[in-house]
């Protein structure tokens, strides 16, 4: 494959708004797809803050945020997508909702298009299958926020061919971001090994072993984390844990994956952490 002119980012969202701005940035076309205008609309609203907010800190000067901001189209046509030479899948979490947006992708890109998608939990290998194009298709997973987070893991699919991964790993580096490259299976490499730490920080509170302040003092200074784990996992989302933890356990048939007690117990009574003002710890309304 050859230089990657244009991607297609299908998903205006957190992930797709912040796949697009990183590629623009860096001087490639980005066709963002979503279903509504109101979407894009948001979407387009939060590069352009973002750029903004690049130009204060002076890090962005204001003629390169113009111009990534041009290279920025907001689409709700899927035939749009034909000019792209690499196609990201960025929309909701959902397999039924994948399933038929891949089908579509696969019809309507080039032949010889490679398609990623930055799902979290759903199998690559699975979602390739849906394609008549398994061995140019790969899983990118970029992290939140996406142009301030350095690392992108590459997932091969079972088909998934080695210049697939050499196209992927091209773009990931011309975007800034450091590549890495991962079987497929549940959670990858980061979020296996995260998500059960987070896990544990949660059986240490619910057994006593200290209060949620310590457990954090803890791992922040114990193993120089830049954050404790369980006001990551506030940040994350508590039921976004445990979902991650509930998929594990399940997939991997194992009780090592077993989510604690308490997160479910705070997921039921509706303390999902700062999204709700209440977590492991409290986040007053400002
Ligand atoms: P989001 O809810 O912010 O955005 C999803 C977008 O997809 C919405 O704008 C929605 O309108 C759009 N969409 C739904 N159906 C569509 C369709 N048929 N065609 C086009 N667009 C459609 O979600 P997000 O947080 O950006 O997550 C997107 C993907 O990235 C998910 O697969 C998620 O697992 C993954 N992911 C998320 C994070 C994160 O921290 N949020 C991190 C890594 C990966």
């Amino acid at each position: 494959m050859g230089e990657v002119g244009t991607v297609g980012v299908i998903g205006a969202g957190t992930m797709g708004n912040g796949i697009a701005q990183a590629c623009a940035v860096s001087g490639i076309r980005a066709v963002m797809v979503d279903v509504s205008d109101a979407a894009l609309d948001r979407g387009k609203a939060a590069i352009a803050g973002s750029l903004d907010r690049l130009v204060k800190k002076d890090k962005l000067a204001p003629a390169a945020r113009d111009a990534a901001l041009a290279l920025v189209h907001p689409t709700t046509r899927y035939e749009d997508l034909a000019q792209a030479d690499l196609v990201i899948e960025a929309a909701t979490e959902n397999p039924a909702i994948k399933f038929d947006i891949l089908k579509k992708v696969d019809a309507i890109a080039k032949a010889g298009a490679v398609v990623a998608s930055n799902t979290s939990s759903i199998s690559i290998t699975q979602l390739a299958a849906v394609t008549k194009r398994g061995e140019r298709f790969i899983g990118m997973h970029f992290f939140n926020p996406v142009p301030m987070m350095a690392l992108v893991e590459l997932i091969r699919g079972l088909q998934t061919s080695d210049a697939t991964v050499a196209a992927a790993e091209g773009l990931a580096k011309r975007l800034g971001k450091t590549p890495i490259v991962v079987k497929n299976s549940p959670g990858f490499v980061v979020n296996r090994i995260l998500c059960p730490m987070l896990n544990e920080a949660v059986f240490a509170l619910q057994e006593g072993l200290a209060s949620a302040a310590a457990i954090d003092e803890g791992m922040k200074l114990g193993c120089n984390h830049p954050i404790g784990p369980l006001a990551l996992a506030d940040m994350i989302g508590l039921d976004v844990l445990l979902a991650v933890m509930n998929v594990f356990y399940s997939d991997f048939n194992d009780p090592k994956y077993r989510p604690a007690p308490l997160l479910k117990e705070m997921v039921a009574a509706g303390w999902l952490g700062r999204k709700t003002g209440k977590g492991f710890f409290d986040y007053p309304a400002r």
